[in-house]
């Protein structure tokens, strides 16, 4: 078992990321709170019973933010996104200041306007129940939970009917639980706990029938957040804490009615093509919801069983080289990717929640695998989201080669990878460092420095400028250091690195793939130093032989591909996708050797980096080309995979 470093332990010094951070907290605060909140104070006014004038005053004039999404009936899922942002940027020691003090003040400003809300459904029909979506007719303003009852009659026209307000939901109630895990804030608990009992409410009412119906639209990870909300409760009653709900055990049952347990025994199976055509941010949140009862219980193997062979199915047979996943929203068939490269693959969400689930299934599993998938997704794909000079954040990566990243705006485009976007940057510093009995590890290279009672960690690192890595590790006055140091082995590593401990070299022993330097050597302190061999890799697609993307250490590499083909088109219900197409064709034909394979055997002869600088020259094929870290490529079209002919 191991535990992640806390959030405020542990404060990321890598200028890009910290970079990263401030420009996402800039733009959540250049946004209206007011506007936000508009549509829960809307749903509140009507559930109340209030007239027109009195709804409108109390909305304070202000109304839902455009472009299909808030002001549709998927509204207020941002919020729920940014809560959990807020929360992560609150308890996050980058953040200080006058920025710390915005953060917080938005945060109590936003949470204190859903207890408003929710202090209006007291003595209801609708107790506890608070919503942001847009109310289009008379029928839903009579009746504001409407989306929910049409759900479990089946119905989902997202226009008319029911846009997944479970999905909607599922947002909410983490960005409350994360608001209280991560700030403290007393308020989200007891809001979460109202709002955990209206839900409790209505699960128990439901037949099997009615169940299956609304298990058969997307609902988030409704047993995820339901799970965290009952374990939060639970360590409340554990420490006699008066903040407890009382009934908090219904939150388990209803978050069991959330689990699907006869699509965890398909994936079990291990049937071929099951996921093809399946949403894929439908189905992820469901399985880290599995893995969620497990962490809970931990009497349930099967559960855990289920979250792995899960997890296997989605790296295996359909995951690209920058950790991301989907075509059009979607699993194929499996292994076929190659065929399936588009403009639009990789939906942003998914790769945040294989993030999250991975680093979650390391910590109950210690499976060095997790870890891998986590650093090579955080810098490939979700480092690769942001434009870094605006902020904004991807729908899509586009893995077919000459299209483009299409950014939302501040305040058109209201995504749901638009809320996992707001998320990603506040919490850069999870998943670097992990602890568990008498062992910590550096799962991530990464500058960094992490600080706990017993002693702190500061990290050296930056993979652009060399192989080098600098650990500095100091206890605490009057204190020795009580773990041993676990260091995780990159699968992009050519070598087994050098490591000296005090300047002296030092031969360290393997432990589950990872390298374990024993607790003696570091007990007093110690500068430990690793030089890893970067060089090129090279990665083919299951159904692409062919097809090859390069990797510099642990940076996926793209080719640059001008700016003359930026267009967009839009796409899907209100979503904006890359239009043009800089190349006719990802085709390369190799001029320099005899065959694809003695190509990608010499690859160091033909993929050379340019010394001082991440700009790297293709020859040996009939069209040259430059690459360069794709986390980075946020102006330029691009071409990750190519396809090489003899
Ligand atoms: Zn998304």
């Amino acid at each position: 078992m191991w535990k992640s470093a806390d959030f405020k332990e542990v404060k990321v010094t890598d200028r890009y990321y910290d970079e990263a951070l401030h420009i996402d907290i800039s733009n959540m605060l250049k946004l209206d709170p007011d506007r936000l909140v508009a549509g829960f104070r809307e749903t509140a006014g009507y559930i109340a019973g209030d007239d027109a004038k009195t709804i409108e005053s109390f909305m304070k004039g202000k109304s839902r933010y455009g472009g299909g999404w808030e002001d549709g009936m998927i509204g207020g899922h941002t919020l729920g996104h940014y809560l959990t942002a807020l929360a992560q940027a609150e308890a996050n020691p980058a953040v200080i200041g006058d920025e710390l003090n915005r953060v917080k003040e938005r945060l109590d400003y936003v949470l204190n306007a859903l207890k408003e809300c929710q202090d209006k459904t007291i003595g209801t029909g609708y107790e506890g129940y608070i919503f942001g979506a847009n109310l289009p007719t008379g029928e839903f303003k009579a009746n504001p939970a409407q989306q929910f009852d049409n759900v479990e009659k089946g119905f989902d026209d997202p226009f008319k009917m029911a846009w997944v307000p479970w999905y909607t939901m599922h947002k909410i109630l983490t960005g409350l639980n994360a608001s209280f895990k991560l700030a403290e804030k007393k308020t989200a608990l007891e809001v979460a706990n109202n709002l955990g009992i209206w839900i409790a409410k209505r699960t128990e009412g439901w037949s099997k029938e009615t169940r299956e119906t609304v298990l058969g639209i997307e609902y988030g990870g409704m047993n995820d957040c339901l799970y965290e909300l009952y374990q939060i409760n639970r360590t409340l009653k554990e420490e006699n804490s008066s903040l407890c709900h009382k009934e908090f055990e219904r939150f388990a049952a209803a978050a069991h009615a959330f689990d699907e347990d006869a699509l965890f025994e398909k994936v079990a199976e291990g049937k071929k093509d099951i996921m093809d055509n399946v949403h894929a941010n439908t189905t992820i949140p469901k399985f880290i919801g599995a893995l969620a009862r497990y962490e809970t219980f931990r009497n349930e193997e099967k559960y855990l069983e289920y979250a792995e062979k899960f997890w296997e199915m989605v790296i295996d047979k359909h995951t690209y080289v920058t950790g991301g996943n989907s075509e059009d929203e979607h699993f194929g068939k499996d292994c076929i990717l190659d065929a399936e490269r588009t403009s639009v693959n990789n939906e942003t969400c998914n790769t945040y929640n294989m993030l999250k689930f991975s680093r979650r299934l390391f910590a109950v599993t210690g499976n060095r695998k997790y870890l891998d998938y986590s650093a090579r997704t955080l810098v490939n794909a979700i480092m690769a989201s942001q434009n870094h000079e605006t902020g904004f954040t991807t729908y899509f990566q586009p893995m077919a080669t000459g299209f483009h990243k299409v950014f939302n705006t501040l305040d058109g485009n209201f995504w749901c990878c638009t809320g996992t976007g707001y998320e990603n940057f506040t919490k850069l510093q999870s998943g670097i460092y992990f602890r568990s009995q008498g062992k910590l590890l550096v799962a991530l290279y990464l500058a960094s420095g992490y600080t706990t009672d017993n002693y702190t960690v500061e990290q050296e690192c930056d993979f652009t400028r060399s192989g080098k890595v600098k650990l500095s590790i100091k206890p605490s006055e009057g204190s020795a250091i009580d773990s041993e140091l676990w260091l995780r082995i990159p699968t992009w590593a050519k070598d087994i690195p050098t490591i000296m401990i005090n300047g002296n070299v030092t031969e360290p022993v393997q432990k589950d793939g990872f390298l374990v330097i024993s607790q003696e050597k570091i007990a007093e302190g110690a500068e430990i130093e690793l030089d890893f061999e970067l060089g090129i890799t090279c990665e083919n697609l299951p159904d692409g032989p062919n097809t090859y993307a390069f990797m510099y250490g642990p940076y996926v590499l793209s080719a640059r591909l001008g700016t003359q083909k930026i267009m967009v088109r839009p796409h899907g219900i209100s979503v904006v996708a890359a239009a043009g197409r800089s190349v006719d064709s990802d085709e390369l034909r190799i001029t320099a050797e005899k065959s694809v394979d003695d190509f990608i055997k010499n690859i160091d002869k033909y993929l050379v980096k340019r010394a001082g600088e991440m700009e790297f020259d293709l020859s040996g094929v009939d069209k040259p080309l430059v690459f360069t870290t794709h986390y980075n490529q946020y102006v330029e079209s691009y071409g990750i995979y190519w396809k090489f002919g003899a």
